[in-house]
C-alpha cells in the first residue's frame, strides 16, 4: 500500500459521506496516472496554489482599490481567510478538507482587477458576457499553462457555483459558498473601519447583537452556526436566524461601503474606464498590444478576439493594469542621463 493508499483508506474511517471520499471522485476530463503520495484533491489543491493565476491575486482588489496600506485584504488574503474558514468547517463535520481547500484557493481565480468595477466593465463590453467565476473555470480548464490544470470536476464545480445564485453539488462546495460570505462580509467590516469609512455602531444593532460585535466574535457565531446546522445529517447548512442577521449585515454594507457612491468606491469609476479604454484599444489593435500567447491563440482561431481581449485583461492584477494603460496611454517621461 502506498502513501495515497493510506490516506484513501483513512478517509474511509474518518469522514461521513461516501460521496466525500476521494476515490469516489468524478475524475478529470484527461485522465491520469494517481500520485503514489497525495489522493487527487491534494494534488488539485496543490496545483492550484502552484499556478501564476493565483500569485496574481496578491495585488487584486478586494474591495479597496490597489490599497497601499499593508493591512488591508487583497483577493489573496480573502482566499487564504476563506480557506482557513472552510477547513475549520469542513473538519468539524468530517468531510473531506482536502477538496474544500482546494475549491476554496480556487474559487476567486477568475477576479479581474480592481474587483466588481472590472468585472462589470468587462460584462458589458464583451458581447459574449463576462463573470468572475466562468472566467475561474476557463482558468482551470483552458488558460493556466496554456491547456489548463485538469482538475477533478468536484473542484471544478466547486470554483464554478461559489457565488451567490448557485448551488454546488458538493457538501464541500457549500462549505466554501458559505465560507466566502462568512469570510468577505467581516473582514470587509474590518477594513472598512480600519479605514475610517465606517464605525462598528454604524451598522444596525439587531444582526450584530445576534451575530456579535467585533470581528472575532462573529466569524465564531457564523462558523459555530453552521457546524451546529449541518452536523446532524453532514447535510451544509446555516440556521435561518442567524442568515437573516448574516443578510441584513451585508445589506448595511451595501448602502454604506459597498455601493458606487461610497468613499471606498470613489475610484471604482476610474478604474472603470481605464479597463473600458484598454479594451477598445485592444481590440484596435490586437497584434500590437496582445502577448505573444494570446496572439497564437488568436491564430488559432478557436475563440472570438473579443473573449481573448477579456482574458487578458482579466488576468491582469491592479498594478499591471495600471502599468499597462500607462504604457499605452500616457508620454514616457524623458529619463536624464
Ligand atoms: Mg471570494
Amino acid at each position: 500500500m502506498n502513501i495515497r493508499e493510506d490516506i484513501e483508506a483513512r478517509e474511509k474511517l474518518i469522514l461521513r459521506h461516501e460521496r466525500s471520499l476521494s476515490i469516489n471522485s468524478l475524475g478529470r476530463d484527461v485522465p491520469e496516472e494517481p500520485s503514489d503520495t497525495r489522493t487527487c484533491y491534494m494534488r488539485d489543491r496543490d496545483r492550484i496554489l502552484h499556478c501564476k493565476s493565483f500569485r496574481r491575486l496578491k495585488h487584486k482588489t478586494q474591495v479597496f482599490l490597489a490599497p497601499e496600506g499593508d493591512h488591508y485584504r487583497t483577493r489573496l488574503t480573502h482566499t487564504l481567510e476563506v480557506a482557513q474558514i472552510a477547513r475549520s468547517i469542513a473538519r468539524a463535520l468530517r468531510l473531506n478538507e482536502d477538496l474544500t481547500e482546494a475549491i476554496a484557493l480556487g474559487h476567486d481565480l477568475g477576479h479581474t482587477p480592481f474587483g466588481h468595477a472590472g468585472e462589470r466593465e468587462l460584462a458589458s463590453l464583451c458581447p459574449y458576457g463576462f463573470s468572475h467565476y466562468s472566467q475561474g473555470i476557463r482558468i482551470v480548464e483552458k488558460l493556466e499553462n496554456g491547456t489548463g490544470l485538469n482538475l477533478t470536476l468536484e473542484v471544478r464545480d466547486g470554483i464554478k457555483n461559489h457565488s451567490m445564485k448557485a448551488m454546488p453539488f458538493t457538501e464541500e462546495g457549500k462549505v466554501v459558498r458559505l465560507s466566502d460570505k462568512i469570510a468577505y462580509l467581516n473582514h470587509d467590516i474590518d477594513d472598512a473601519v480600519r479605514a475610517h469609512i465606517l464605525k462598528e455602531e454604524d451598522l444596525p444593532l439587531e444582526p450584530r447583537e445576534v451575530l456579535g460585535h467585533s470581528f472575532r466574535d462573529r466569524i465564531n457565531c457564523l462558523v459555530h452556526d453552521v457546524i451546529d446546522s449541518s452536523i446532524e445529517d453532514g447535510v451544509v447548512r446555516m440556521s435561518p436566524h442567524v442568515e437573516t442577521a448574516m443578510m441584513d449585515l451585508r445589506e448595511a454594507m451595501f448602502a454604506t461601503v459597498y455601493n458606487i457612491g461610497s468613499e471606498a468606491k470613489k475610484e471604482e469609476k476610474k478604474a472603470e474606464e481605464m479597463i473600458g479604454a484598454l479594451y477598445r484599444r485592444m481590440m484596435e489593435s490586437p497584434r500590437k498590444y496582445l502577448p505573444e500567447a494570446e496572439i497564437r491563440r488568436l491564430d488559432l482561431d478557436q475563440d472570438p478576439l473579443e473573449v481573448l481581449v477579456c482574458d487578458y485583461i482579466a488576468s491582469m492584477s491592479d498594478n499591471y493594469a495600471m502599468k499597462v494603460y500607462e504604457d499605452i496611454f500616457l508620454p514616457t517621461r524623458w529619463k536624464t542621463m
